[in-house]
């Protein structure tokens, strides 16, 4: 729950402007709507749930899809030069020796002498954990209080298993903590069996896995993510034409998502912080509530994976140039996104709160509305059917057939329990876009009442033409 500090800060805050949000405050409704509603439940809670791990309920998987979807359609289906593929989570353990995450994907650790808690020694020094649990200061241990820690060692985020039921170091292997070497790997394959020319890209979502040491702040750093993420491979030489391509194409995309461009910024690594692998990288960042984080990013990965799996399995991974007939080792641009980062950004730039109520019947009046303003193609369900009343029994069997007939083309909740005004706000709650009312007139002209999410403008329909204005809707709000 928050903390006497967060509601401080909410009061300075809430009289200053209306439009300040109080962000803690903020971050916590979330993650109380998200499991009231059944978007996101802590991983195996009845055992008393497991640090950063997350189940997706059954709207969170809905909009989760979703999200996918979109980036799918954008970067893969609608794009000629970029093929999808679906590598194994297990791979040889030889992968991780020739991409350098068996030597260089580590964190420093460091051991607090006293209770053996373990920490980021960089997240340490730099005061993160100052205010928590005992750590009243900088460099002092959150769990007990005691300022003396061991010598930083670098701890490996793989998380290892073993191929097999021998479980020593010849069958050992790790879940993979990035979908791209899948890609690297694969790249001559998909050249050669869709016969594609540089420049062209392979696409790849799913779940990845790190053992981090410091977790927190809900679904921004879990150890189990999806990714959703393109290699891009062009000729030496057009890598840096190609990032800048790349930042265009990746800014737009979480602009037309719906994020709010007030909550973006670049950031661009120094060379001194470059992964092993990366010429250049940046950032989007994302401001979450508590502070700016990563969200997506354009990696320059230059030509080193393909030719480190070149080097490691003997195989000649070079692309040869149809025209010159030269050969070489592609370059690679990387734009990629943690989905779950991005999932919970939505929800966030989505929330909205109206005091007193947008309806003014006299029940609601007095309360707060809430309302998800997700995209339309976004929204876990896209139709809410509502009989008027439960009672009659004409009135339910239409609403069934209407559900029946809506079902079909769009995701639909049916919902009869509870007065009209209750279950649109329940709607509006959850960012379902449509209610469709069925009520006692739709039983004289077969029209249904088509009530817009956002501007709560009522239209009759009739029903024969219901599918096709939702979707005649769906698709204007999409692209
Ligand atoms: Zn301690």
């Amino acid at each position: 729950m928050l903390s006497i500090d967060a509601r401080l800060t909410c009061l300075l805050f809430s009289h200053k402007s209306d439009t300040v949000r109080c962000m803690e405050d903020l971050m916590q409704k979330i993650i109380s709507l998200a499991k009231r509603r059944g978007f996101v439940f802590p991983s195996s809670e009845i055992y008393g749930g497991v640090e950063a791990l997350y189940d997706y309920g059954p709207l969170g998987a809905l909009m989760k899809q979703n999200i996918k979807t979109q980036w799918f359609k954008r970067f893969v289906q609608q794009r000629e030069e970029v093929v999808p593929i679906e590598t194994s989570i297990l791979m040889s353990p030889k992968v991780w020796q020739a991409s350098g995450h068996e030597a260089n994907f580590t964190d420093p650790l460091i051991e607090c002498k006293s209770c053996h808690a373990r920490f980021r020694a960089d997240h340490m020094m730099d005061g993160r954990f100052k205010g928590q649990g005992e750590a009243r200061e900088a460099n002092q241990c959150p769990s007990c209080g005691d300022r003396d820690f061991t010598e930083t060692k670098q701890f490996n985020l793989m998380f290892q298993t073993f191929l097999g039921p021998v479980q020593d170091k010849a069958n050992a292997t790790y879940l993979r903590p990035e979908t791209a070497q899948g890609m690297f790997m694969d790249f001559a394959m998909v050249q050669e069996t869709m016969r594609k020319k540089l420049p062209f890209g392979i696409a790849q979502a799913g779940k990845s896995f790190r053992n981090e040491i410091t977790t927190g702040n809900f679904l921004f750093r879990t150890r189990e993510f999806d990714i959703a993420e393109i290699e891009f491979f062009v000729k030496p030489g057009e890598d840096e034409k190609w990032f800048k391509y790349w930042l265009k194409e990746w800014w737009r995309f979480f602009l037309d998502m719906g994020l709010k461009e007030k909550n973006m910024r670049w950031y661009e690594h120094p060379k001194e912080s470059l992964a092993h692998y990366s010429k250049r990288t940046v950032d989007i960042e994302y401001r979450f509530p508590f502070g700016w984080g990563e969200l997506a990013g354009i990696a320059n990965r230059t030509d080193f994976d393909v030719k480190a799996h070149a080097e490691y399995s003997g195989q000649d991974l070079r692309y040869t140039d149809p025209e010159t007939k030269e050969k070489y080792y592609p370059f690679v641009i990387e734009p990629t996104m943690g989905v779950d980062r991005l999932f919970l950004a939505l929800l966030l730039d989505a929330y909205e709160e109206i005091k007193g109520a947008r309806t003014k019947t006299t029940e609601a009046s007095k309360e707060v509305e809430t309302v998800l303003k997700l995209k339309l193609f976004l929204a876990p369900v896209q139709v809410a059917v509502l009989p008027l009343v439960k009672n009659k029994p004409e009135l339910v069997q239409k609403a069934r057939e209407v559900f029946e007939m809506l079902k079909k083309e769009f995701v639909c909740q049916y919902d009869e329990v509870g007065a009209i005004g209750r279950r649109y706000r329940r709607q509006d709650e959850i960012g379902t876009f449509f209610a469709a009312t069925i009520d006692f007139d739709t039983l004289k002209d077969d029209t249904v009442t088509l009530r817009d999410r956002d501007t709560m403008e009522q239209e009759r329909i009739a029903t024969p033409n219901l599918v096709d204005t939702i979707r005649e809707t769906l698709h204007a709000k999409d692209n």
